[in-house]
């Protein structure tokens, strides 16, 4: 792992990667967006100004986002990362991560006298709406999604009674519900776009009345970052994709890239772990980070593989972001009692000089918190 000694968890722009035209052709194509998601961005920033404005320890349950690098150096500056409430001292401060958490862990927080910051990303938090809403009517919920994954648990604490996950295609036969008129799906925000469509396509055949969402539940992030790599893939020889093992939507980039036509495709948490046998006889190289990567990990990784004679860098951009959240509304008023400025200028200003491009599409989400 390459050591940033004071390095900013923020995301930096993606405009000024260096690039040197290879003499032999040899090119990497960098998807954009890729990285930070504005979620994912929010709960960072939390945990950050949380450790400034009330000093460390900060407890944070579970990883605040699916990121080693971000998990580790937050970890340096004093934030106790714990696998359950129970863990945290009682009275002490402790962050939800963005993954979201189920009522129950709101109510143990409470029982115990926890200070929470709840860092849930906002799109997760309208799944979890959903949830409550339809079981309010008495749906027979199926939630699309990875059982166990964080944010799986967390929508499905909302109504577990109504809820039943399905995990893909291959688990439709097993689907049961009380009323095929009365049943509608839900998503994990981070999955694969194309399986889930063949999931709800299977899902349908079986319940013809199966109700749809009232809109997207896999988030913005995610569909921009699977369409820049399809968009790429199938001129690659090989993609590298920049992301945790334990991260949904990295792990779902591998896939993508391979359904798309890359010839190879590799995930890294870090660029030495990248080995040159790889690109034996290879040209183009894709490469992309997962929603909780942090620029500078991605910044590694074009530095390695420049050492490997692969130094012209070129944009594939499909889409541009212009997104944020308001941190929560907790940490805004402390930050705000406290002196402190709580809104977050550096964000407004990443966005890339190469996405402002015209004829790029652009998905704006308002900010709700
Ligand atoms: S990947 Fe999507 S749902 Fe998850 S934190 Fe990012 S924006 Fe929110």
């Amino acid at each position: 792992m390459t050591e940033h000694p004071a390095i900013s968890l923020a995301g930096a722009s993606a405009s000024d990667v260096p690039s040197t035209p290879s003499p032999d052709g040899r090119k990497i194509l960098l998807a954009t967006p890729r990285g930070y998601c504005a979620g994912v961005d929010r709960a960072v920033d939390a945990v950050e100004k949380a450790l400034e404005l009330y000093g460390a320890p900060v407890y944070v349950r579970k990883e605040i986002v699916h990121n080693k690098f971000v998990v580790e150096t937050l970890s340096k500056r004093g934030a106790i990362f714990v696998s359950e409430t129970s863990e945290v001292p009682q009275g002490a401060r402790v962050v939800f991560s963005a993954h979201g958490v189920s009522p129950a862990v709101h109510t143990e927080a409470a029982s115990r006298g926890l200070l929470t910051i709840d860092a849930t990303c906002p799109l997760v938090t309208k799944v979890h709406k959903q949830a409550v809403r339809y079981a309010g009517e008495d749906y027979d919920i199926l939630l699309i999604g990875h059982s166990g994954h964080e944010e799986v648990e967390g929508t499905m604490g909302e109504a577990p009674e109504h809820i039943q996950v399905v995990n893909g295609p291959e688990e439709v036969d097993s689907v049961t519900v009380r009323d095929p008129a009365k049943v509608v799906w839900i998503s994990q925000t981070t999955l694969s776009v194309d399986e889930t469509l063949r999931t709800v396509d299977l899902l349908r055949e079986r319940f013809p009345q199966l109700q749809d969402p009232p809109s997207d539940d896999i988030c913005y992030a995610t569909q921009n970052r699977q369409g820049a790599v399809k968009a790429m893939a199938p001129s690659c020889d090989v993609v590298i994709v920049v992301g945790s093992a334990n991260s949904s939507n990295s792990v779902r980039l591998v896939e993508v890239a391979l359904e798309s036509g890359a010839g190879a495709a590799y995930r890294v948490d870090w660029a030495d772990e990248i080995k040159e046998e790889w690109f034996s006889g290879t040209r183009t190289i894709g490469l992309t980070s997962g929603a909780s990567v942090p620029e500078l990990l991605v910044r590694d990784v074009v530095d390695r593989l420049g050492n490997f004679g692969y130094t012209q860098v070129e944009l594939v951009t499909t889409a541009s972001e212009d997104i944020q959240f308001s941190l929560p509304k907790n940490l805004r008023a402390d930050l705000k009692a406290a002196g402190e400025h709580p809104d977050r200028p550096h964000k407004v200003r990443e966005r890339s000089a190469a996405s402002e491009s015209e004829g790029v599409p652009e998905r704006a989400y308002v900010e709700r918190s």
